[in-house]
C-alpha cells in the first residue's frame, strides 16, 4: 500500500501532522497503536498556560486543530497573568479529556485523504538513506515518500510505581521497542528522559466544600481565531476547579518513604522536567515550605474523576493513598488510577534540520516528545510544522522555517535543533527574546498568511484576519495623528478621567502608552475608534501602548540579523574577552565557530554573549 505520507503515532503531534498533510493534499496514513487513544491527554486535562497558550494560538493561526478542539471540549477557560503585560498573558483551558479524544478521532476519520489504522509500527523501512515506509506488528508493510514519527513517551517506555517496574508507553499501553531499535540502527543519537503523572481520584469521595473554589473567567475567551467569540461567550458552559494544600503530615508521609521512591533509589535514570517536579522531589528540594498548592481538576464535564495537579508521583500505591488522604477534603479519597513515572527514549533533536527532517535519513521527520520536549502544545506545534514541511517537500517547495522573532514555534524549533536538550524541554515566555512581538492575540496577524498559502486557512477566515490587521494599522495611525495641546479644556478633560496634566503637545498614542489608559479612556480620546470591534480595539490599545518597545525590538532584530553574518577570525582569542563566563569561553574554544551565527547556534551561548563577542571583534578590526 503506497501513500504520500505516513504518520506514526496519533498523539498531539500526530493529530496535527496527519491533518495538515491530508489537508494540503497529501494521501496520508496515520498508524497508531490504539485508535481509541488518538488525541489522548496522557497527563493533565488542560491545554495552554503561560507560553503554551501562545503556541496553541500560533498552531491555530497556521491552520492547526488544537485550538478548535479545545474550544469545543473545554470546560473552563482562564487567561493567566491578567494583571501583567499582554505579552506574558497566557490562555489556559480545562478540557473534558474524553470529549477531546472523540473530537480528535472524528476529525481524523472524516478528513479526506486521511486514513487511520490501529497497528504498532515495529520498524522503519530505509532504502538508499531514505525513509520509504514502515513495517507493523501485523506484518503489514506501508510505503510512502515521507514518514513522520510522533511516538511520544512510547519508545522503550518503562513505567515506575514504587518498586514496581514494567514496560509500557503509557499506563495500560505497550512500549514501542522495535521502533526505538530501528531509529538507533539508522544512526540517530538517542537519550533517555523521564516524566510523571499524579493519581486520579473518584470525585464523589472528595469533600469540595472545605476547598477553595476556582472558577473560570466570567467572560471566557476561546483559543481559536476561527471560533465565533460572541457565540462562545454566550453559550460556553464552565465548571470550577478547587484548590487544596499539602500539610506537615503529607510531607512526613512522603519523606519517611523516600527510601521507596524510584526517583531516589536509582531505579529511575532518565532526567525529569525540573520545572514540573514530582511531589517527592518538591519535598526533598523545598523542605522549608510548610505547604504546597494542589489543584483539583475535573477530567470531564460530568466531574466524576479528578486530577490532583501538583502531586505527580511514582511513590508506591500505599504511600500515594496515605499522602492523598492526609489532605484536607480528601480524607476519604478513593484513588481510581495511581500516579506513575515513565522513562523513555528520545532522539537528540540536533539530529534534525529546522524543517524537522532528520539530517541522516532523507524523508524522515520527527515531531513531539520524541524530540525531547514535554507538553501537548509543544508536541502539536512540531507535529503541524513536520506535516507542513513534509508536504511542502513532496511539492518540491522550500520548507517553512519560522524565525525566532516571528513565532514561539520558531523559538521552540530553533532551540531544539541548534542547542539540543538534556531535560524535557517546555516553552516559557522567557525563552523568546522578542516576546513583545509574539503576543497571543497577534498570532493570527503574524502567521495566518502561511496557513492560507498552504490551504490550511480558508479565504473567508483569511479575509477577516487581513481586515483586522488593516483596522489595527488604521487605528494606530489615528492614535499617532491625533494631537492634543495643553489648553484649559483638554487639561480639564484629562482631569475628568483622573489623568495627570500634560505640559506639552502630545499625541493620543503617547497618552495611551500610559499604564492607566484602557479601551474606555482611549475611546474618549479618539471617539472615531468606536467603529471597531472590541477585540480589534484591544489590539489597537496594546499595540499603541507598546509601539515604542515593539519598534525598538524590530530595530534590534534588524541589527542582530546584520551582525550574525560577522566572521570570527580563525585565531581569535576568546579568553581575552572580559564579560564572558568561563563556561562560554570553553564552549567557544571547543567549537571554534566561524561566524557569530555559528556561535549563536552553540548550546548555552546567549544573545548577550554574542553581543559582547561582536563588540570585541569590531574593536579588533
Ligand atoms: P503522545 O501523546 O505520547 O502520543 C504518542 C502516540 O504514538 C500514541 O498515540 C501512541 O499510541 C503512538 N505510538 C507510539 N509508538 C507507536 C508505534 N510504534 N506504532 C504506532 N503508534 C505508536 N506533559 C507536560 O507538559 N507536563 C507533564 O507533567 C506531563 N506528564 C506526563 C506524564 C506521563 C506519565 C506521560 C505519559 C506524559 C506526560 N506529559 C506531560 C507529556 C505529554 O503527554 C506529552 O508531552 C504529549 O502527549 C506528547 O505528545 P506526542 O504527540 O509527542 O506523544
Amino acid at each position: 500500500m503506497k501513500y504520500d505520507v505516513i504518520v506514526v503515532g496519533g498523539g498531539h503531534a500526530g493529530v496535527e501532522a496527519s491533518l495538515s498533510c491530508a489537508r494540503m493534499g497529501a494521501k496520508t496514513l496515520l498508524v497508531s497503536m490504539l485508535a481509541e487513544n488518538v488525541g489522548a491527554t496522557s497527563c493533565n486535562p488542560a491545554i495552554g498556560g503561560l507560553a503554551k497558550g501562545h503556541l496553541v494560538r500560533e498552531i491555530d493561526a497556521l491552520g492547526g486543530e488544537m485550538g478548535l478542539i479545545t474550544d469545543e471540549a473545554g470546560i473552563q477557560f482562564r487567561i493567566l497573568n491578567q494583571t501583567k503585560g499582554p505579552a506574558v498573558r497566557g490562555s489556559r483551558a480545562q478540557i473534558d479529556m474524553d470529549r477531546y479524544r472523540v473530537i480528535a478521532r472524528n476529525k481524523i476519520l472524516t478528513t479526506p485523504n486521511l486514513e487511520l489504522v490501529q497497528e504498532m509500527v515495529e520498524s522503519l523501512i530505509v532504502e538508499d538513506g531514505k525513509a520509504v515506509g514502515v513495517k507493523t506488528n501485523l506484518l503489514n508493510e506501508y510505503r510512502a515518500e515521507k514518514v513522520i514519527i510522533t511516538s511520544g513517551t512510547f519508545l522503550r517506555g518503562v513505567i515506575h510505581v514504587g518498586e514496581i517496574k514494567q514496560e509500557g508507553g503509557r499506563f495500560g499501553e505497550q512500549s514501542s521497542v522495535g521502533l526505538s531499535e530501528s531509529l538507533r540502527a539508522c544512526g540517530l543519537e538517542m537519550g533517555r528522559l523521564k516524566t510523571g503523572t499524579c493519581a486520579r481520584v473518584d470525585a464523589s469521595s472528595i469533600d469540595f466544600s472545605v476547598m477553595e473554589k476556582q472558577d473560570g473567567d466570567e467572560i471566557p475567551s476561546p483559543f481559536s481565531f476561527r471560533t465565533n467569540r460572541d457565540e462562545f461567550r454566550k453559550t460556553k458552559k464552565q465548571i470550577p476547579c478547587f484548590i487544596a494544600y499539602t500539610n506537615e503530615t503529607t510531607h512526613n508521609i512522603i519523606e519517611s518513604n523516600f527510601y521507596r521512591a524510584p526517583l531516589f533509589t536509582g531505579q529511575i535514570e532518565g532526567t525529569g522536567p525540573r520545572y514540573c517536579p514530582s511531589i517527592e522531589d518538591k519535598i526533598n528540594r523545598f523542605r522549608d515550605k510548610d505547604r504546597h498548592h494542589l489543584f483539583i481538576e475535573p477530567q470531564t464535564m460530568e466531574n466524576t474523576e479528578c486530577y490532583i495537579n501538583g502531586m505527580s508521583t511514582s511513590l508506591p500505591p500505599d504511600v500515594q493513598q496515605q499522602m492523598i488522604r492526609s489532605v484536607k477534603g480528601m480524607e476519604n479519597a478513593r484513588i481510581v488510577r495511581y500516579g506513575y513515572a515513565i522513562e523513555y527514549d528520545f532522539v537528540d533533536p540536533r539530529e534534525l534540520k529546522h524543517s524537522l527532517e532528520t539530517k541522516k535519513i532523507k524523508g524522515l521527520y520527527l515531531a513531539g516528545q520524541i524530540n525531547g520536549t514535554t507538553g501537548y502544545e509543544e508536541a502539536a506545534a512540531q507535529g503541524l510544522m513536520a506535516g507542513i514541511n513534509a508536504t511542502l517537500s513532496l511539492q518540491g517547495k522550500e520548507p517553512l522555517v519560522l524565525r525566532r522573532d516571528e513565532a514561539y514555534i520558531g523559538v521552540l524549533i530553533d532551540d531544539l535543533v541548534t542547542k539540543g536538550t538534556k531535560e524535557p524541554y517546555r516553552m516559557f515566555t522567557s525563552r523568546a527574546e522578542y516576546r513583545l512581538l509574539l503576543r497571543e492575540e497577534s498570532a493570527d496577524t503574524r502567521l495566518s498568511r502561511y496557513g492560507h498559502a498552504f490551504g490550511l486557512i480558508d479565504d473567508e477566515v483569511y479575509a477577516k484576519v487581513k481586515s483586522k490587521n488593516e483596522q489595527i494599522q488604521e487605528g494606530l495611525r489615528l492614535l499617532n495623528e491625533t494631537i492634543f495641546t495643553p489648553n484649559k479644556e483638554f487639561i480639564e478633560f484629562l482631569e475628568s478621567m483622573g489623568e495627570e496634566k500634560i505640559k506639552d503637545t502630545i499625541t493620543a498614542q503617547q497618552l495611551v502608552a500610559r499604564k492607566s489608559f484602557d479601551v474606555e479612556k482611549m475611546l474618549k480620546l479618539v471617539p472615531e475608534l468606536a467603529k471597531y470591534e472590541p477585540y480589534t480595539l484591544e489590539e489597537i490599545l496594546v499595540e499603541g501602548k507598546y509601539s515604542r518597545y515593539v519598534q525598538k525590538q524590530s530595530e534590534e532584530i534588524q541589527k542582530m540579523k546584520k551582525y550574525l553574518k560577522v566572521e570570527i577570525p580563525p585565531s581569535f582569542d576568546f579568553r581575552k574577552i572580559s564579560g564572558l563566563s568561563k563556561e562560554i569561553v570553553e564552549k567557544l574554544e571547543t567549537f571554534n565557530p566561524p561566524t557569530l551565527q555559528a556561535a549563536m547556534n552553540i548550546s548555552g551561548i546567549t544573545p548577550a554573549a554574542i553581543e559582547i563577542l561582536h563588540i570585541f571583534i569590531k574593536i579588533e578590526q
